[in-house]
């Protein structure tokens, strides 16, 4: 037995590195066409001054959080700046979960990074799956309260692209308010933007927003994510934050992203996105082989087809890389696909439509 082996953590042994689309299928310097990751196919110029470069950074970018909170209309105590939505969950977990004796709670089909980060520090994870129509089972929720001490609601939802209908998100806001908080994360909220729910955190205490620079913003190499809340619990968060949690680069990035230039760029993307999709969405209902399943308020659309694997296998000997989300709860034979520039989105569909015409001649 290896030393690392014999030292390990049993929390750590039962651990299984995350698995992203790009670990499993690609090589580094592959010039494939990603549409499996919910990136945006922008890559947008920025300038850095390396005059501070010498200087340990802020831990809190003053410019970045004020141009965040000016953003969200919130105050500069309401913001937490982090590596990325992904360290947000983390604090929240250390900071609000007992490690051995307290739950989060999911609603899958979700994005998996709230059960990782949970199983990582040895706290629980309760799942109270969507119904059919992938909206929240409110008196699931309500039912599993025992040891719940974060519950995780992601809107638009990641992968399904729905809305859950914010009176069950109150609902849950209100059942739990004593007891635990309850996390909205609204990674995607710039593709919905009439949706968010900033106002709920003036009006309960116990509501936290996840938001990032990852995906509308263009900015996911950045590692860049916001957390809104009520001052106290931001408070909680500072205590367990790294001291230095953004790099003095990545904060220079980030404030140009929040700039008045930046928010404009931002909006044109999405838009432009936006028609994409609709533009793929209409192809894709064509083709018999395969259903649109939930709804487009993100940048992707879950298709669920004939052929699954095979249809990957063909995609990725042609470059292209989509994501897999078969193994979740409801999501039987569905693959996730990002909405990508119009040459990527004009591949794929040329390869999903090759793919079922040459099956449809050989049977
Ligand atoms: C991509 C994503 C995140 C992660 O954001 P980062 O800021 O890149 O860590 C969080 N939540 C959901 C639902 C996401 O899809």
């Amino acid at each position: 037995m290896s030393i690392a082996d014999r030292l390990m953590t049993s929390v750590v042994k039962q651990l299984t590195p995350y698995q992203s689309a790009r670990r499993l299928f690609a090589s580094t310097d592959s010039q494939g066409d990603w549409l499996n990751a919910n990136e945006s196919p922008f890559a947008n110029d920025f300038s850095t001054d390396s005059r501070r470069f010498n200087r340990y950074p802020d831990c809190q970018p003053p410019a970045v959080v004020a141009s965040y909170a000016a953003y969200t209309q919130l105050e500069q105590d309401q913001v937490l700046v982090s590596r990325g939505a992904d360290e947000g969950i983390e604090l929240l977990i250390r900071a609000f979960c007992q490690p051995g004796t307290d739950h989060i709670l999911i609603c899958p089909p979700t994005y998996g990074m709230y059960a990782i980060s949970a199983q990582t520090f040895n706290v629980g994870v309760k799942q109270v799956p969507l119904k059919e129509d992938f909206q929240l089972d409110v008196d699931g929720i309500i039912e599993a309260e025992d040891t719940v001490k974060l519950v995780f609601i992601c809107a638009p939802n990641n992968p399904t692209g729905t809305l859950p209908a914010k009176n069950d998100i109150v609902q849950v806001i209100e059942h739990y308010a004593d007891k635990a908080l309850v996390v909205i994360d609204e990674a995607y909220i710039e593709f919905s933007a009439n949706d968010h729910h900033v106002e709920l955190l003036n009006n309960y205490p116990n509501v936290v927003i996840l938001r990032t620079l990852s995906k509308a913003f263009a900015l996911a190499g950045l590692r860049c994510g916001f957390t809104l809340a009520q001052g106290d619990v931001i408070a909680a968060l500072l205590k367990v934050i790294a001291p230095y949690p953004l790099a003095e680069p990545v904060a220079q990035i980030a404030a140009q992203a929040l700039s008045q230039d930046g928010l404009g760029l931002c909006q044109q993307q999405v838009s432009f996105l936006q028609n994409q999709q609709t533009r793929l969405l209409s192809v894709l209902e064509t083709i018999p082989n395969l259903s649109v399943v939930g709804a487009q308020n993100a940048n992707f659309i879950l298709i669920r087809c004939q052929h699954k694997d095979s249809l990957m296998a063909a995609l990725v000997a042609q470059g292209i890389l989509i994501r897999d989300q078969s193994k979740q709860y409801l999501l039987d034979d569905c693959l996730r696909i990002s909405i990508g520039n119009e040459g990527q989105n004009s591949r794929l569909i040329q390869a999903i439509t090759t793919f079922y015409q040459d099956r449809q001649e050989l049977s």
